[in-house]
């Protein structure tokens, strides 16, 4: 290196070192420190309360919590007093579609609607769920690529709405639960015909095609369709549907390339073969037996039953249009999976919250957690099933499902105690997702005295 250029880069040096110490001066004043006040913290990373405790949030995230006591709150500094109730972390449900709409189950929709309209419900949904307290979910199931798009849309700001972990459509076979049954052939419902719409896959080389197109399209987890389903056309709920082949192929080329399998599976043997082939997780689980509970525990595969919706699909869903053939499949697995889902907990399989929103209307997802507490589960286990476990599932331990120094200030709050009642978490109070405010029903964000 010759003199001059030396002292060019010792310009340019001395130029960053500026650069650098404006820039974290910037950062300081623009990020002003939040002071959380939380009678009651449960910060999921255990199942107790502590009382009287401060959150310090500066920016997105949490930088300390600690007793009120040992913080000094400095005057005219930013205050949310939620002294007087229940702090948690923000909820994630691990199974939704924030696509769909829960008065539209006649299949004729599939025809009848555009994508576009898949967005606008979207942006509805997605803002529901947060004022509801989920401040993540993961998207399993939507057209080609809502959730990335949704996802990308709320990071930028541009609506409000919970943190998204994407999925494309559930890949599935030809006729199978993913595929549009019971029209002439010839009707279609595709935007993107050249990839069978990135879902329809025969032979595990088309899955593999498949998850690669996907993952080039963005999304963050590929959902498998191990068997048939309740709220499909013309086939079984207990049927496997996917091959062992084809979803060992599903697992490694997803596994390679970082993303995490969630497996619909309602039948005995699809689930089985979905745990063999090494899926992250077991959604709905209805007919599994003991043999599988073993598995599952096993290989530490999390379970994700949607145990509420039952109740709203048998009531609620006839009125708009819901096929006899669907309400029959419903009658047959719902008990069974309720049923199934306490012994898997009795026998201590891995829990992940999940609802399958958008087949009961979005925002009501908290109903869940008293079916789960009905089926075997402690209040705190099921609300950690929908933070600190959820979290782990999702990939995200390290931003969210537990509130502690280094993650995202995602939090709610509740006027009385979720561990004596955890149906509370049907009415939450504050909302706070990244440090911002989006729900305050208590007056709680104030300016210190
Ligand atoms: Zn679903």
């Amino acid at each position: 290196m010759n003199h001059k250029a030396t002292l060019i880069s010792r310009a340019f040096l001395v130029l960053s070192v500026l650069v650098l110490s404006l820039t974290s001066v910037l950062a300081q004043t623009s990020a002003p420190t939040i002071y959380v006040k939380a009678g009651h913290l449960f910060d999921a990373t255990s199942d107790n309360l502590r009382d009287n405790m401060v959150l310090v949030v500066e920016g997105e995230r949490i930088t300390k919590v600690a007793p009120e006591a040992q913080v000094t709150i400095p005057a005219g500094a930013t205050v949310v007093d939620l002294s007087q109730d229940w702090v948690l972390p923000g909820l994630i449900d691990c199974h939704t579609h924030l696509q769909a709409r829960a008065d539209r189950y006649d299949p004729i929709w599939d025809v009848k609607r555009t994508s576009f309209n898949s967005g606008f419900n979207g942006v509805v949904n997605a803002n529901k769920t947060l004022q509801a307290g989920f401040t993540s979910v993961r998207d399993v199931g939507s057209q080609p690529f809502f959730a990335v798009d949704l996802r990308r849309a709320i990071d930028e700001g541009q609506f409000p709405g919970p943190r998204v972990v994407a999925s494309g459509p559930g890949l599935s076979i030809t006729g199978g639960h993913g595929d549009m049954n019971g029209f002439a052939p010839g009707v279609e419902n595709r935007m993107f015909p050249t990839e069978r719409d990135y879902q329809i896959v025969d032979g595990p080389e088309q899955v593999r095609h498949a998850v690669r197109e996907q993952i080039k399209y963005g999304v963050d987890v590929i959902k498998i369709l191990a068997t048939g389903g309740v709220l499909s056309q013309g086939d079984k709920p207990g049927a496997e549907q996917l091959t062992y082949e084809e979803m060992k192929m599903a697992v490694d080329e997803a596994h390679r390339a970082g993303r995490k399998v969630a497996a619909h599976a309602h039948g005995t043997e699809g689930i089985k073969d979905a745990i063999r082939a090494g899926v992250d997780s077991i959604e709905h689980g209805s007919l599994i037996d003991a043999e599988g509970i073993e598995m599952m525990k096993a290989h530490g595969t999390y379970l994700v039953a949607d145990i509420y919706n039952d109740d709203y699909i048998l009531g609620k869903a006839v009125e708009f249009g819901l096929p006899k053939e669907n309400v029959e499949k419903e009658k047959m697995v719902g008990r069974l999976q309720r049923e199934n889902f306490a012994k898997a907990v009795t026998a201590g399989v891995k829990i992940a919250f999940g609802t399958d929103a958008g087949v009961y209307p979005h925002g009501d997802n908290a109903k869940q957690f008293h079916y789960m507490v009905k089926f075997g589960m402690t209040p705190a286990g099921a609300i950690r099933a929908a933070t600190s476990s959820a979290a782990d599932l999702i990939d995200r331990a390290h931003d969210v499902g537990t509130l502690e120094a280094g993650k995202y200030a995602d939090l709610i709050a509740v006027t009385a105690n979720p561990l004596e009642r955890v149906e509370v978490l049907e009415h939450v109070s504050f909302v706070m997702k990244g440090g911002k405010v989006y729900k305050d029903e208590l007056g709680a964000a104030k300016a210190a005295q």
